[in-house]
């Protein structure tokens, strides 16, 4: 007997929507979050593209919803930063770092992504110290200063316009010659006079003895160099999936995420992605659910077979 029937790897709307299903089904489930159960969203402060909420909803609201309703059907959630995967003929194991390992029939990998570095002198040196990720959770300490926003998507974008009413002045720096948000978010910089948007410029440095205090530019055109004087950098260049503990056991796409069919279900029996972490996803919270809702279904199904055979 397997100490689960499944293992969900990652608390965000995928993994907990999984959860649900899986726990209303009556399965044996575990979800696994290595920070608090809730997933990216718990940041986002309002979600404006979620259906069923029409003046949009905080993003820790939904997040609290979906934790209480999962639970409310029996879903067991516990702190565990999962780290190895082990497969045997028979069974699966979940390792974690705090040396905890289970033993379960199926595993749905749900880790959803982390943040991209810029991979530049100063980013990691300041982090902390004037480099951070989240407007919603750290932007209030820069009050009144000058923030430069690295990335140009729909994250960074939504990141600028919220520090944007905190900040006394914000600036986008985006590497590729034009911004790639989504034509709202970009109607709204336009609408907001503290952003300024600066587009075919490369980061090359942060700069600062103990807080940064600078930002090294390049234009990427003609190769102009510029020394921006900066009291934060908020970095948003792109995602990467969390899935380094798992190359050369799952497959992976050329982008690191677990490459899966259309019922959720990777190359390796009884391992199942769904969320941000799988190829292809739109990384929105919606197709997210909708994975966790396939990998369910198709988790039951599977369980149901081997009870037949
Ligand atoms: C700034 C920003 C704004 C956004 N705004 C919107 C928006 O307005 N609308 C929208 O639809 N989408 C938005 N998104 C995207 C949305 O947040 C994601 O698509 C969604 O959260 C994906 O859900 P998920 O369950 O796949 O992964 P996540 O929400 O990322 O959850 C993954 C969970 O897995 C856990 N985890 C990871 N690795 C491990 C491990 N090894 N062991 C244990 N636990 C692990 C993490 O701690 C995390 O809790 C935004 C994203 C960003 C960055």
């Amino acid at each position: 007997m397997f100490d689960w029937d499944v293992v969900i790897v990652g608390g965000g709307p995928a993994g907990l929507t999984a959860g649900l299903y899986l726990s209303r089904a009556r399965r044996r489930t575990l979800l696994l979050d290595k920070e608090t159960v809730g997933g990216y969203i718990r940041n986002i402060e309002l979600i404006e593209n979620y259906p069923g909420f029409t003046e949009g909803v905080a993003g820790a609201q939904l997040a609290a919803e979906m934790v209480k309703q999962a639970e409310k059907y029996g879903l067991q959630t516990e702190p565990g930063d999962v780290i190895s995967l082990e497969l045997f003929s028979g069974t699966r194991w979940v390792g974690c770092a705090n040396g905890q390992g289970f033993t379960t029939n199926i595993v749905i990998f749900t880790g959803g992504s982390k943040n991209k570095k810029l991979g530049v002198t100063g980013e990691e040196e300041l982090a902390g110290r004037g480099v951070f990720e989240c407007a919603f959770c750290d932007g209030g300490h820069y009050a009144d200063q000058v923030v430069a926003v690295c990335g140009g998507g729909d994250a960074g974008v939504t990141e600028a316009l919220y520090m944007a009413k905190i900040a006394s002045k914000v600036i986008i720096v985006e590497a590729m010659p034009e911004l790639t948000a989504t034509a709202v978010l970009r109607d709204r910089l336009n609408a907001d006079p503290r952003i300024e948007v600066r587009c075919g410029i490369m980061v090359e440095a942060i700069t600062g003895k103990d807080k940064v205090e600078a930002i090294e530019l390049v234009e990427a055109a003609s190769k102009k160099k510029e020394t921006l004087k900066v009291d934060g950098v908020l970095v948003h260049i792109g995602l990467e999936p969390n899935t380094d503990y798992l190359e050369g056991i799952i497959p992976l796409d050329d982008h690191g995420q677990i490459i899966v069919n259309d019922r959720m279900e990777s190359e390796v029996p009884y391992i199942l992605a769904a969320g941000d972490i799988r190829s292809g996803s739109p990384r929105q919270v919606v197709t997210a659910v909708g994975d966790g809702a396939i990998a369910a279904i198709t988790a039951e199904k599977l369980l149901q077979e081997s009870e037949v055979n």
